[in-house]
């Protein structure tokens, strides 16, 4: 199915034998195959559009409550086009109440997580584009998994579209709309480039075609697959690129992040910055602190001058630990003194909020309690 999983450094899927892929989703198609869709089914093709309104624009997949449809053709239009892609089979809430985790369980059984957190400002739902991951890194649930498979493009909507219709209904504080969209679930989305991109312009896309949401709040996070960022420049979306960097120095990205093997940091920063100077957009990188591994004062100082008059934001994490790991958060101190040795060389720079904590908060970690 994937054309996607053949590159190097990214371990193949756990079962070799075939798997039947999720059914079509009406999330899956563009404009035009909808009308194509319909008219397959016998509906007139301008019923595309009604459906597009209700799914894209209402929230809603539920044919049955749409009152522009015939019974049959509710009936029709649920078996063919709009099957259920995800089954609810945990959800769990934190940080009183402005946390919702939730774990889906696919048409084949594979597991996957998306959070909703609701802030202040905003509501923000984070995705997963992957069931499980092959990029391996060692100090993360997911990576322990190994890849299930890639999502579909519908499976990866049906999240936004569930979060959508969750934030409104006020799932994680008062009611509101669902403002933006972290691809930083399960997965690397990047080794799932074809479908996160048809993801994208749902997201993206004006209503009938999409939800329209603005790309400039959705980011897609990556641990550096170079071809892709390539590709993601070039497809014009001023997406927010969060690079998963963890480490200045190769000798040590190596063994943190896998595939820096083949993409290493160098090369990794020069498709970041290609990224900045064709959409215009600053992009982040992303650095889990974890204890006396990637935290000392002279790693703080060569991401320093590594990250020099680059269009930057650092984001540093406190790792979230997996239970029976190894891996775990910095000491405060040494968290302060690397924010403050970034801050030192001018670098923008800020610790993230890690929601989630107290609900197995890590990646990947509730939904592996669930396989
Ligand atoms: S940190 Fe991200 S890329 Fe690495 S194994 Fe976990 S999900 Fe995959």
């Amino acid at each position: 199915m994937s054309d996607d999983l053949t590159l190097t450094g990214i371990t193949e899927p756990k079962t070799r034998k075939r798997a039947t892929p999720p059914p079509l989703h009406w999330a899956d198609l563009d404009s035009e195959r909808r009308a194509e869709a319909v008219a397959e089914i016998g509906m007139p093709r301008f019923r595309a559009d009604q459906i597009s309104r209700h799914y894209f624009a209402r929230d809603s997949a539920d044919p049955e409550s749409w009152t522009d449809l015939s019974k049959t053709q509710a009936e029709r239009v649920r078996g063919e086009l709009m099957p259920p892609l995800l089954s609810e089979v945990a959800v769990v809430d934190c940080d009183d109440g402005a946390t919702a985790k939730q774990v889906w369980r696919l048409h084949d059984g594979a597991v996957v997580e998306s959070v909703l957190m609701g802030y202040s400002d905003r509501v923000t739902a984070c995705i997963s584009s992957q069931a499980g991951c092959g990029i391996g890194c060692p100090f993360c649930a997911t990576g322990q998994q190994g890849l299930t498979r890639n999502l579909s493009t519908g499976e990866i909507v049906e999240q936004v579209r569930l979060a959508r219709a969750a934030a409104s209904e006020g799932r994680v504080g008062k009611p509101r709309r669902l403002s933006n969209i972290v691809f930083m679930g399960m997965g690397e989305p990047l080794a799932n480039f074809a479908r996160v991109a048809q993801a994208l312009h749902r997201i993206i896309d004006p209503a009938p075609a999409g939800f329209g949401m603005s790309a400039r709040s959705v980011t897609m996070s990556t641990v550096g697959m170079v071809p892709s960022m390539l590709k993601l420049a070039d497809l014009g979306l001023p997406v927010t690129l969060a690079v998963s960097l963890h480490a200045p120095d190769d000798e040590l990205r190596d063994t943190l992040v896998p595939i820096n093997h083949r993409w290493p940091v160098t090369e990794v920063l020069a498709a970041a910055d290609r990224y900045a100077e064709t959409t215009g957009r600053r992009y982040s990188i992303e650095y889990a602190l974890i204890r006396n591994i990637n935290d000392q004062d002279w790693r703080a100082d060569a991401l320093g001058v590594l990250l020099q008059n680059r269009l930057v934001h650092v984001n540093l994490i406190p790792l979230n630990p997996t239970p029976g790991s190894k891996w775990t958060a910095s000491d405060p101190k040494d968290e302060a003194e690397f924010l403050a040795r970034l801050r030192a060389a001018g670098i923008s720079t800020t610790v993230r909020d890690t929601r989630g904590r107290e609900i197995d908060g890590a990646c990947g970690q509730l939904a592996a309690a669930q396989i």
